[in-house]
């Protein structure tokens, strides 16, 4: 059967143009510096995020974990949201691996850490306490319903987290989708942060990775730590070429998932006991909740979904996540709401 797999945008396969590219792509050993398409795909993300450098990782988490650890000695602090997917979703790599302290501040409904609890959580001078060393944001924010920080909300962070003498590293899974939303440029978005990583393995659709930009000192400092976590790749330029294709051609057709998004909510939200707890879709996510009025539990209606050709996420008790991406057309996004329909008729 033809799944329609809205579970996440992680599923995106890579799309014939790149497993071209990936075929023909000329490399060599990335450990050494020497991959032309690795370098190539850094320099264009860098360049698209306006960073001086750029550094491929296999992962988001990989690209997380360098960055806060480039920034980060062992016991000092990093400020992060509690629905931080580096908080949740990470394996606690940052503590397990770096020995960085986290200090964890409630994310608004947006998404966001309210300034004035930033502000407090910064540690004093006192050797009581850790030494507050980095902020962590995370735009789209996942957990929060794949909500965007505006342009404005990240440079007042930046600006408090400067003034401090605090770095500050954007978690940007999703950078390019916030773009999309806001009608900014990623650049915009990342101009105010120190780091930055976005993945091309979600709505970008290539196969594999993840880049870290910043400065070319701080890039420096994260490919001896990439290295230590085991992440120097060879040639992975084969990995690469997708990626330089996912951000040729993948980043301008952002919007297309976004109104899918928005299309499948309202035909969602019509059907008896679904809402929306999060309210509508600000991007390429829709958070669902089931009626405790609704005989079924999450788990049946999951299998019956997949009966009916359609796969989702639980993001919790009575609570299913669909992401839309590149491989969910028009028809996908109606037989989800046509197989929700029947099973809840
Ligand atoms: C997916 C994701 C990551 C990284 O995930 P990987 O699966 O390791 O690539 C990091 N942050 C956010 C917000 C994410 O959604």
């Amino acid at each position: 059967m033809e799944f329609v797999d809205l579970r996440s945008d992680t599923v995106t396969r890579p799309t014939p143009a790149m497993r071209e590219a990936m075929a023909r792509a000329e490399v060599g050993d990335d450990v050494y510096g020497e991959d032309p398409t690795v370098n190539r795909l850094q320099e264009m993300a860098a360049a698209m995020l306006g960073k001086e450098a750029g550094l491929f990782v296999a992962s988001g988490t990989m690209g997380n974990l360098a960055a806060i650890l480039a920034h980060c000695g062992r016991g000092d602090e990093a400020i992060l949201g509690n629905k931080a997917h580096t908080f949740l979703f990470e394996a606690g790599g940052i503590s397990a691996l770096g020995g960085v302290h986290s200090c964890q501040l409630p994310n608004q409904p947006d998404g966001s850490l309210a300034l004035e609890e930033i502000e407090a959580a910064i540690r004093p001078d006192d050797a009581h306490a850790p030494v507050t060393r980095l902020i962590c944001l995370e735009n789209t924010h996942n957990r929060c319903g794949g909500t965007c920080q505006s342009v404005d909300y990240t440079r007042a962070v930046g600006e408090l987290a400067h003034g401090r003498g605090l770095a500050i590293h954007l978690d940007g899974a999703r950078l390019f989708n916030a773009a999309a939303a806001l009608g900014v440029s990623a650049r915009e978005l990342a101009a105010p942060v120190d780091s930055v990583t976005f993945c091309l393995s979600k709505g970008l659709c290539a196969p594999v990775g993840s880049v870290l930009c910043g400065s070319r000192e701080f890039i420096r400092k994260a490919h001896r730590i990439r290295k230590l976590l085991g992440g120097g790749m060879r040639q992975a330029g084969i990995l690469a070429a997708a990626g330089i294709v996912a951000l040729e051609t993948m980043v301008d057709r952002l919007g297309e998932d976004h109104a899918r998004a928005r299309r499948l909510a309202e035909g969602l939200a019509r059907l008896p006991g679904l809402s929306l707890p999060l309210g509508m879709p600000a991007t390429n996510m829709v958070f669902l909740a089931l009626d405790a009025s609704v005989p079924f539990s999450t788990r049946q209606v999951v299998e019956e979904l997949r009966a009916r050709g359609v796969l989702v996420g639980v993001s919790g008790k009575r609570q299913f996540r669909l992401v839309t991406h590149y491989w969910v057309d028009d028809a996908g996004v109606a037989q989800a709401v046509e197989a929700f329909g029947t099973i809840l008729a």
